[in-house]
Parts: structure tokens; sequence; C-alpha cells
């Protein structure tokens, strides 16, 4: 399935809740949860939020964390089986496959406002591991591993707005930040207690083990 290119506040109204989806502008008054929490998307969305089944409770969870990451249905289930695969608690292990992508580390260390900006820059070669370009979203970072900035693209307008933003959002533990040379380190692989974003995994996981 296709990459969604319509509303990311959309996305947001539609899960009743901030994905942080659209960088800057979701830590002001714009935001659009902020300023209608219970209207969800379309012509019929002025009322109340209707109640979900069990079934639609699962899978809002699931659409809600696939959106927080920007992936397709196929990436994402993909992401799960890889989780079910390896030893450990599933929902535990898909959380932290989803953290470790290189787009998701390039926003956390405030180098993109939010990872859809994240990913450009990876995609446009702007991002080095341990010295190497890496134009791959999806690479899989490991503990140890240096990213960076290009040097040429350090002047950047959004690279250095991205930053400030990072006041508000905090660097999280497993990651450290050196923001006057652009770099960061993975300093341990992300565990689930490391990833404070609201996800109840295993509402994913029993998702998954009904279809
Ligand atoms: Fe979501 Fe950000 Fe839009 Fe708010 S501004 S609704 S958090 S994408």
């Amino acid at each position: 399935m296709a990459r969604y290119r319509g509303s990311s506040c959309k996305l947001c109204r539609r899960e009743g809740e901030q994905l942080f989806l659209k960088g800057a502008r979701c830590y002001t008054t714009k935001c659009a949860i902020d300023r209608r929490p219970d209207q969800i998307p379309g012509v019929h969305g002025k009322g109340r939020r209707s109640k979900f089944s069990e079934y639609g409770i699962r899978l809002r969870e699931k659409q809600k964390v696939k959106r927080i990451y920007g992936l397709t249905e196929s990436q994402f289930s993909k992401y799960f089986f890889d989780a079910a695969k390896r030893k450990g608690v599933t929902g535990s292990l898909l959380i932290s496959l989803l953290e470790r992508r290189l787009d998701n580390v390039v926003y956390r260390l405030g180098f993109g406002s939010s990872r859809n900006e994240a990913r450009h820059l990876v995609w446009l070669g702007h991002v080095l591991v341990d010295g190497k370009k890496v134009d791959i979203p999806s690479y899989e970072v490991s503990e140890g591993q240096r990213i960076e900035i290009k040097e040429k693209t350090r002047s950047n307008v959004h690279v250095n707005q991205s930053l400030e933003i990072l006041e508000r959002r905090g660097l999280p533990q497993w990651l450290d930040l050196d923001k006057d040379n652009y770099k960061g380190q993975v300093t341990k692989l992300p565990e689930r207690e490391d990833v404070t974003v609201p996800i109840d995994e295993q509402l994913i996981v029993e998702f998954y083990s009904r279809v």
C-alpha cells in the first residue's frame, strides 16, 4: 500500500491524540488536536467520537503506531513479524526495532523536527553513520554507532530550528548528542522503558494474533 500523502493533522484527529507528525507546528497553539480534540475528520466528523469494538481498539492502536513512525501497512507488519521471530517480548521488541530506524534516530537527535523531515534528510544523503553516507531511512542502527549531519548541511535553517525544538521534546537516554558539532551516538540499544510515547503494544500483539 502506498505511503499516505494527505494531511498529517487529519491522522492525529482520527486517532484522537497528538502524534507529533508536523514538527514545529505540533508545539504551538495551532495544533488541530489542541483546538478541536473531539472532532474526527470528514464531513460527519462534527459529532463525538464513537466507541470502538474490541477489534477496533486493537486496530486503532496498530494504526496509531504505524502513523507515528510513518510506515506503510506492509512495512509495519514486517516489523511486527520480525519482532515475533526474535527472542523476548514481542511488543517491546517491536517498539525497540521501530526506534532503531535511522530516520527515527535522526528525529530523536533533533536534526529533523518530525520523522518525515528526518526521513528526507536521510533520503537526500545528508546523514552519515560512522562517517559514511547512509541514505536508507529504515537502516537499523547499532550500539555505539555515530550519526551526524554532513558538514555542508549544518547551516541548514530547518536542521537548526529542529535542534531548538528538541529542548522541548527532550533527548532519549539511549542517545548522546553533541549539538555544536551536529553529532550523536547510540550509547545503548533502546528498550521499551526508554520510549515514552504512549503506546499499548500488547494491543498490537493481540491485533496480529487475530489476523
Ligand atoms: Fe498532530 Fe502536530 Fe497536527 Fe497537532 S499539529 S494535530 S500534533 S500533526
